[in-house]
């Protein structure tokens, strides 16, 4: 099927590149021409696992195609997904103006009858603005074209996204015809070969179903962050709550590990505008919110478990970073908890050695050149001279250091670790204070 996808970021270049995959014809468009450069030549913008080879080898194959030009794809797509961004607001609502931007383009270039999909993260009622404003468009040019607005949103993981993309443990579709549906049940059918997957509904209901699953997973985050918490103060250790909870198949072993808090561009920025939409509704999402003020004060939690150690003044102290991104496998940083710590550190006078598998180039990009920031180029010598190592990204490169090494390179001998990568005895034997989340032992 001839597909066209707006929008190159972590979902639109995804699902582009997985549909060019099992055969489909693509083009991805997006506005921003150094990255439709780039790709055109084999430069992809984002790390994501696998991502880079199926790109080449699907861009040579003819299959996979990266433009600026919108009004080609456009009439190139039988299918049009809007892949763009949906960042917050000022007020925590989600910003539709890429969408909406994608949207008029679409009513000012289409030619022939056409099944609009919707992939971004998008508040109920959407498709009926993406609906009305092409609509709008149509009426300027005086033409009757069929067109049908759908959304189907994508629960892809950024650091496994080829994988979910490959393998969707669900392909939710809100469509109000049989049509539109069948129409993308035969795009995806090369995913949905042994079982079907495909989870048919309203508009509306698919809408919120994609806010729902964020908007649980970060409850069972913030949940686990309260419980550690108590654990600090009663004197427990909240690993051996997490194992004594996970074995229970009602609570699962999945996204109860406490932390640094969530970030990323989803949760953060979900959560938010779920519960904003909710307050249109004249309904004051109680939960939400608590899950949200858990997250920003969770987020302090590293710089106050280091103040408990060292005192307010920390000023003239070096600390090592390990790990900038909001999780592994991904270079995202945004709204990563390591962004929060690093502007509570630099406040207080501290200089910071840090050291991402991937982040790297995205930490400059952010931060630039600045004399408290030194981004090094292995683990280990972010550890030189540094008076002591905060672990705020769970890569798996970090979970076995020698701890020997660690003590000899480090100036200070003191671990906080905001991922809980550690037994606490074993730092402790090596001679190394030891502050983890939720650990009891450690006040
Ligand atoms: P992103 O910021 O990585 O990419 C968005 C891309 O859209 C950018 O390359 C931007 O230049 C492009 N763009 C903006 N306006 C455009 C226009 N008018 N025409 C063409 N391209 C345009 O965003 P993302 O992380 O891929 O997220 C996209 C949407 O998917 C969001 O709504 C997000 O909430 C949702 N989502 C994201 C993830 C994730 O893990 N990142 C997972 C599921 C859903």
């Amino acid at each position: 099927m001839k597909v066209t996808i707006f929008g190159t970021g972590y979902v639109g270049l995804v699902t582009g590149t997985c549909l060019a995959e099992v055969g489909h014809d693509v083009i991805c468009v997006d506005i921003d021409v150094s990255k439709v450069e780039g790709l055109n030549i084999g430069i992809i913008p984002i790390y994501e696992p696998g991502l880079e080879s199926m790109v080449r080898d699907n861009h040579s194959a003819g299959r996979l195609r990266f433009s600026t030009d919108g009004a080609t794809a456009i009439e190139h797509g039988e299918t049009i997904f809007i892949a763009v961004g949906t960042p917050p607001d000022e007020d925590g609502s989600a910003d539709l103006q890429y969408v909406l931007a994608v949207a008029n383009t679409i009513g000012r270039h289409l030619t022939q009858s056409t099944v609009i999909v919707n992939k971004s993260t998008v508040p109920v009622g959407t498709a009926d603005k993406v609906r009305a404003t092409i609509a709008a468009e149509l009426a300027i040019r005086a033409l009757d074209i069929k067109f049908e607005v759908v959304s189907n949103p994508e629960f892809l993981k950024e650091g496994d996204a080829v994988n979910d993309c490959m393998r969707p443990d669900r392909i939710v579709i809100g469509a109000n015809s049989d049509g539109a549906v069948e129409q993308l049940k035969r795009l995806y059918a090369p995913f949905n070969r042994n079982h079907d997957r495909v989870v048919a509904m309203d508009v509306r209901s698919a809408e919120l179903t994609k806010y729902a699953a964020n908007a649980m997973l970060a409850t069972k985050i913030s949940f686990m962050n309260e419980l550690a918490n108590i654990a600090e103060r009663v004197g427990a250790d909240i690993e051996h709550v997490r194992k004594g909870i996970g074995s229970d198949p009602r609570i699962g072993w999945h996204f109860i590990y406490p932390g640094a808090g969530y970030g990323g561009s989803c949760f953060p920025k979900d959560v938010q505008a779920l519960a904003h939409t909710a307050r249109q509704y004249d309904y004051e999402a109680r939960l939400l919110n608590a899950v949200e003020a858990v997250n920003e004060s969770q987020k302090g939690h590293l710089f106050e478990l280091i103040q408990r150690h060292y005192g307010a003044d920390l000023s003239g102290k070096t600390f090592a970073m390990w790990g900038l991104a909001f999780k592994p496998d991904t270079d995202d940083m945004r709204a990563a908890p390591s962004r929060t710590l690093l502007q509570q550190l630099w406040g207080a006078g501290v200089e910071v050695r840090a050291y991402d598998p991937e982040a790297r180039h995205e930490a400059e990009r952010i931060f630039g050149e600045r004399r408290e920031l030194v981004l090094c180029d292995s683990a280990f010598e972010a550890l030189q001279g540094a008076d002591a190592l905060i672990v705020v990204t769970e890569w798996k490169q970090f979970r076995s250091p020698d701890f020997t090494d660690l003590k000899l390179a480090l100036s200070g001998k003191v671990i906080f670790d905001g991922r809980n990568l550690y037994e606490p005895t074993e730092v402790e034997r090596a001679g190394i204070s030891y502050y983890g989340i939720g650990r009891g032992r450690s006040i």
